[in-house]
């Protein structure tokens, strides 16, 4: 057993980075640039060994132990201050079984990973929106992605998951094994233990109609007030998110648009090219857009489209909720706040999460709000620390403004640090069993740096 850095060292195939270390300060970094945290220790992790020699070494000598899979959550969940972060992006790997429909995944890839080994067999899983997102903590808080209408969350597509437990041991959880850590890491977080590979179901997706359509801010009402009917009743191939952006001055887009505030939807349909025509035609003639540019696209660009823009390091904050309607009234503080981005990479997102997502109960996986028919997430982005209590102040003051009309918690994977009550409305009834199940895989909340469930007392 590990109790001294020597023999961790020996135990482990994995890196062993440290303060004096060269790698140290590139090792340390996490997506969000706000989060600058010096852990005293950084395991490398190769595999599932060193992940047991890992977690062993830091139960042993009281070390608050942070586990990293892609580094991107907000509050900067993958790091910690003075202890011990067990680094997963080394354990990269990812296996298709064309024949079952299934992908096995190694705890270390990114969604881009995961595109890439699908899409020669035509087939991918509900993920995200950006390429460069972990895994592991986007699909242990759930994973709202395109595919989510058509699909479920990430969560209602994965079948198991192998685990290392606070106590070192090795399992597998699914419906036919450790059943009640199964339903518990379906939208639990990170808090049950570290999660050394995936198995998710794969679905016939492969070149999809993507693009946006634009609209001027001062037609967000009209917009809005038509979005909120037409993506319940739309077909479910067809995924849309509502946006208040700045257009980046990308050639993809028109010069005389380049640094305009506007609102659109981005498109992501898996259905034909007429059917997504004749199926969004209604929507897109809206008012008058400034830009109309959907078209087909292989699904791993749709994917990555966003990566150049969000590049790690830049400042994030992040502020969430979920919303069962969405009235008029939520509408008209929508565009007062949306209207007002205070830098170009600032933006709102209303992500539709109904159909096939609302088809699994509330109570069968942690993931609580089925019912929630759009997720926002407000984030101020900016590359310049100088902004950030600029982004920070713009963000808090359109989540307050919102939240009034809001259905209560969050989706935590698009949380800050709004603490315990916050992670408690966010579970609402699952919470109680989850502090059961908290109590048994992990009494001693050794896996703590993360939207923490407390074990039950
Ligand atoms: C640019 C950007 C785009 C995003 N887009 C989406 C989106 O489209 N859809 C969506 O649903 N979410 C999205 N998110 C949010 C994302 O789901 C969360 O930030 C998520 O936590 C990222 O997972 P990660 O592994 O990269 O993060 P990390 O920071 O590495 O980890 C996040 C949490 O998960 C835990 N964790 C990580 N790996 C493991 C593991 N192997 N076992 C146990 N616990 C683990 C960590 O301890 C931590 O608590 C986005 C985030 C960013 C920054």
């Amino acid at each position: 057993m590990a109790h001294s850095i020597e023999q961790l060292k020996a135990a482990i195939r994995g890196q062993l980075i440290q303060p004096a270390d060269a790698t140290y300060d590139a090792a340390r970094k996490v997506y969000n640039g706000m989060i600058d945290k010096r852990p005293a220790l950084i395991v490398r992790a190769v595999d599932a060994a060193d992940l047991m020699a890992a977690v062993r070494y830091g139960r042993e000598n009281g070390l608050l132990t942070a586990i990293r899979g892609g580094g991107h959550s907000g509050p900067g969940l993958g790091t910690c201050e003075g202890g011990l972060v067990i680094d997963l992006s080394l354990m990269k790997g990812v296996r298709v079984d064309p024949t079952a429909r299934t992908v096995r995944v190694a705890a270390g890839c990114v969604w881009g990973d995961v595109d890439h080994a699908t899409h020669p067999f035509g087939m991918a899983t509900t993920s995200g929106f950006v390429s460069t997102t972990g895994v592991a903590g986007l699909t242990l808080g759930g994973g709202i992605g395109y595919l989510t209408r058509r699909y479920g969350l990430t969560i209602d597509n994965l079948l198991s998951v192998d685990m290392v437990l606070a106590d070192g041991r090795f399992v597998t959880a699914s419906t036919k094994e450790n059943d009640d850590l199964f339903w518990a890491v379906r939208g639990g977080g990170g808090n049950f233990g570290v999660v050394t590979s995936f198995e998710f179901r794969l679905h016939p997706v492969s070149t999809v109609q993507f693009g946006p359509t634009f609209w001027p801010t001062e037609q967000a009402a009209d917009v809005l007030r038509f979005y909120r009917e037409f993506i319940l009743t739309a077909p479910e191939t067809v995924n849309g998110f509502f946006a208040f952006l700045v257009v980046p001055p990308a050639p993809l887009f028109p010069e005389h648009l380049h640094m305009k505030t506007v609102c659109g939807i981005v498109w992501c349909s898996t259905a034909s090219a007429e059917e997504t025509e004749k199926a969004t035609r209604p929507m897109r003639s809206v008012g008058t857009p400034l830009l109309d540019a959907v078209g087909p696209a292989p699904f791993p660009t749709v994917q990555s489209v966003f990566d150049s823009l969000f590049v790690p390091g830049l400042q994030w904050y992040w502020r969430a909720d979920n919303f069962t309607e969405l009235s008029d009234a939520a509408i008209a503080k929508h565009v007062e706040h949306g209207s007002k981005l205070p830098t170009m990479l600032s933006t709102m997102h209303l992500y539709p999460v109904n159909g096939a997502a609302q088809r699994v109960d509330k109570n069968d996986t942690a993931y609580s709000f089925r019912e929630a028919l759009f997720a926002e997430v407000i984030v101020g982005v900016d590359p310049d620390p100088a902004n950030a209590q600029k982004i920070t102040n713009w963000c808090k003051s359109y989540y307050d403004a919102l939240h009034l009309y809001s259905a209560g918690g969050a989706y935590v994977n698009f949380m800050m640090d709004e603490g315990q009550e916050r992670v408690q409305a966010s579970f609402r009834d699952n919470y109680t069993r989850l502090a059961a199940i908290k109590k048994k895989y992990d009494p001693t909340n050794f896996f703590c740096v993360n939207q923490n469930i407390k074990p039950a007392a």
